[in-house]
């Protein structure tokens, strides 16, 4: 999902995505947290695109759904992921002092092509959980089998996890049998 620079008009440019000019979203996210997360199949959202001087004005809005991997029992799920834009790129040199002065919203372009789908799904990125959970509820593995706590697979009973809360019950329950 590429756009050259000098397809961007004077007076500025709206997309609307899916976009078949474009070329397709490239689901293969380029992040150091890539091997949990996938987009797709398409992004859909508005964008529109202005150019300032040595940069590129990038505002709209982007939804995808994303797959994540739950931190708690390993499983793949689907999520909604939606990102409001408001970025500046920047044509910069190479120099890594260029780069290292870019403010939070800045992102470095070197030209003449910009990788659209590599900043909108880096942007969506950053709106996705850092511990991904299929379900605020979800139990997690079982440390002794590996399978879901409280499945019907896991046979280990729950007896090393008891709630603090019961386990002065128990022992009276113990007594009394
Ligand atoms: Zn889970
Ligand atoms: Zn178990």
């Amino acid at each position: 999902m590429k756009i050259r620079l000098e397809d961007i008009p004077e007076n500025g440019l709206d997309l609307k995505l899916p976009n078949s000019s474009l070329g397709h979203f490239n689901p293969d996210i380029l992040s150091e947290r890539d091997d949990e997360i996938s987009f797709g199949p398409e992004l859909v959202g508005m964008l529109h695109m202005a150019r300032d001087q040595d940069a590129i004005l990038l505002s709209g809005n982007v939804k995808a759904v994303a797959r994540l991997k739950c931190s708690r029992c390993l499983k793949e799920y689907l999520t909604d992921v939606e990102t409001e834009l408001d970025l500046v790129l920047k044509v910069t040199g190479s120099s890594l002092d260029e780069v290292a002065e870019l403010e939070d919203n800045e992102i470095p372009i070197s030209g003449p092509e910009i990788d659209l789908g590599q900043i909108l799904s880096q942007e969506l990125i950053l709106e996705l959980p850092m511990k991904p959970l299929c379900d605020t509820h979800c139990p997690g593995l079982c440390p002794g089998c590996g399978q879901l706590k409280g499945s019907e697979q896991c046979k280990c009973g729950a007896q090393d996890e008891i709630d603090p809360r019961w386990a002065d019950l128990l022992k009276i329950k113990d007594k009394i049998s």
